[in-house]
């Protein structure tokens, strides 16, 4: 077990099938997680809820894209180039570490990745640090760049190289054109995918904190930064911890609890619909289970922002010992949209109408070649280019010359550094009147970016429980009925008398009702809620002699009645079996508390 994790919950993990390392029996391979039967529900029903609340509640539209692309995709979007971290290699056992995590860990610096990989280089120095795994000194070491995509080749041979996606988004930000489509060219429009991303990480750690393979669930927002704005009454009300990047530079900083509306009215959030992702994003959390004592808002610190990035944020929870990187949200200008125009052959823009046609001023050349043939050789096609460039940034050039009854009446451009005069006559310049019905723009795109497995990590950390029940210690899961990977545990509470046969027939009514049910009959009753209790399962129901008819004696219960049982408080009452369906499904769904029934 590395530093950080919690004892208890890796051990849960593991025992009850939440997460395992994968393929232990050939040693295992950091930041490989297989998900358990309980881990794989729990992540399904944490992507449902965020499919709910990003994709339907928004009206956004889900796309499913593949993980492998080739490699001019990625060209285009900089990861080539840029998709790196800083590594430096022990001279004396060879491990590699990350060496901004190097300082983090063993000074006071904190985001040491914005330091640049000079700076990091110093403080090693500085502060003398060493080979996290044998001691050596790492003075001097060379501070490398790593690019962390997985590379593979499609096909045979290796004439088409491929990257498995380090994230999920270019594969909405290169299907754009098509996108805009189905959206019928209107914007603002959401795209979002939920899928595995793949980064070599240098040192995964913390168990499903840092691995090699993970899922993002990710909404691109395509909006025209000129018209569009949020709805920022649906979230305003909304109260989070902002960790703003003063805070954050000042010793005694702290996160302050603001609602949304009052961190964009500060000018604290510049960005109004990053402030309204971070209301959707708080709710949701909340939803899921994550505390919100163990929860803020990060702001990014100048060095951290991508150049492109007007203001970014960082949901982090509180695991591990330490405040963890859970979500980013990004203003990202038309960053990745122009990237691809750029790039590729298709057109990354969007046609956007006017309200009523406006009639501009275009000003227009037509330059006489036979003039400028003669006068300026090989260069009068370009002489004619650098003219009409002129002519559309700086009409007045052209007037100017026109109108100047004491100048020489020459327009002056330049050829690869060399000033050409050309006399305005010559030029053909002219403003036509043309009625224009719209405009091609490069959208901007803002991006709420949420890990899935941080996301399901925290929740299973901060729902983690211990308490005495008569007596007896017991661990349990205080999770929401919503996310709970079993909904409802079915217990006989003996496996004679028919009592098996009756409860089987209930979980099978439950699971047509279209809840998740586990069926156990092994073992004593209280062993049984245990399990249930451990893994989260918010509900139990147990079939007795009363169920059946047979009581001893008449408190015992009515016929046709079980008992359930609710996980956080034990609490039990008895409801007749033609009602339990329909009551599971709503105290499920949040459409009925327990203690009102
Ligand atoms: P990024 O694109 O780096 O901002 O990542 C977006 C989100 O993906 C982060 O907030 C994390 O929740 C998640 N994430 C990024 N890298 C990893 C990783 N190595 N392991 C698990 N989750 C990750």
């Amino acid at each position: 077990m590395s530093e950080g994790e919690s004892p208890d919950l890796t051990e849960l993990a593991k025992r009850r099938g939440f997460f395992l390392q994968s393929a232990g029996a050939y040693g295992g391979v950091s930041g490989f997680y297989t998900f358990g039967p309980q881990g794989a529900a729990l992540k399904d029903n944490i992507e449902n809820t965020w499919r709910d609340r990003f994709t339907v509640q928004e009206g956004n539209m889900e796309i499913d894209a593949p993980t492998i692309m080739p490699e001019p995709v990625f060209e285009a979007s900089g990861h080539l180039d840029g998709f790196d971290d800083m590594i430096v290699e022990c001279p004396d056992c060879g491990e590699s570490h990350r060496a901004d995590h190097v300082v983090e860990d063993n000074t006071d610096y904190e985001e040491a990745e914005a330091l640049g990989a000079e700076r990091v280089g110093e403080i090693i120095a500085e502060y003398e640090l060493v080979c996290p795994v044998c001691g050596t000194g790492l003075a001097g070491q060379a501070i490398e760049e790593f690019n962390l995509m997985f590379e593979t080749n499609i096909g045979p041979g290796s004439s088409s190289p491929g990257y498995l996606r380090p994230e999920t988004a270019q594969g909405i930000f290169v299907e754009f054109p098509q996108l805009a489509e189905y959206a019928r060219n209107q914007l603002p429009f959401g795209v979002t995918q939920v899928g595995r991303a793949y980064r070599n990480e240098i040192s995964p750690r913390k168990s499903l904190v840092r691995v090699r393979e993970f899922t993002q669930a990710e909404l691109e927002l395509f909006i025209d930064p000129e018209e569009d704005e949020p709805d920022l009454s649906a979230v305003e009300d909304v109260v989070a911890p902002f960790y703003s990047a003063e805070a954050q530079e000042d010793d005694d900083g702290e996160a302050r609890e603001l609602t949304i509306r009052e961190a964009v009215d500060e000018g604290l959030v510049a960005d109004p619909w990053i402030a309204y992702y971070l209301g959707v994003a708080t709710e949701w959390y909340e939803r899921i289970g994550v505390d919100m004592d163990r929860f803020r808002f990060r702001q990014h610190l100048g060095g951290e922002l991508a150049h492109y990035a007007a203001d970014c944020w960082d949901a982090e929870s509180y695991i591990t010992g330490d405040w963890v990187e859970i979500a980013g949200f990004a203003y990202r200008s038309d960053y990745d949209l122009s990237k691809h125009d750029e790039y590729s052959d298709e057109d990354y823009t969007i046609f956007k109408q006017y309200d009523e046609p406006v009639t501009v001023e275009r000003p227009t050349v037509d330059p006489d070649m036979s003039y400028l043939g003669p006068e300026f050789g090989g260069a009068a096609g370009d002489v004619a280019d650098a003219l009409e460039t002129l002519a559309e940034s700086d009409p007045d050039a052209f007037r100017d010359a026109a109108d100047d009854p004491e100048g020489d009446g020459t327009v002056t451009v330049e050829v690869d550094g060399e000033s050409h005069e050309v006399p305005v006559g010559q030029t053909g310049f002219a403003v036509e009147e043309v009625t224009e019905s719209g405009e091609h723009i490069l959208p901007h795109v803002v991006e709420p970016s949420l890990g899935i497995d941080r996301a399901l990590y925290t929740v299973l950390d901060h729902c983690y429980r211990e308490d005495e029940i008569d007596g007896e210690e017991r661990t349990f899961l205080e999770l929401p009925a919503e996310v709970a990977p079993t909904t409802v545990g079915v217990f006989p509470l003996m496996d004679r008398d028919g009592l098996g046969e009756r409860a089987r027939e209930v979980a099978a009514d439950l699971r047509e009702q279209g809840l998740s049910v586990a069926y156990d009959d092994s073992g004593a009753i209280g062993r049984r809620y245990r399990r249930q209790d451990e893994v989260g399962t918010p509900f139990c129901v147990t079939v007795d002699y009363a169920t059946v008819g047979e009581a001893r004696d008449e408190d015992e219960g009515e016929p046709g009645t079980v008992t359930v049982r609710e996980r956080d408080t034990t609490a039990q009452r008895r409801l007749p079996i033609e009602e339990l369906p329909e009551t599971l499904e709503a105290l499920r769904d949040g459409d009925l508390e327990f203690a009102e029934l």
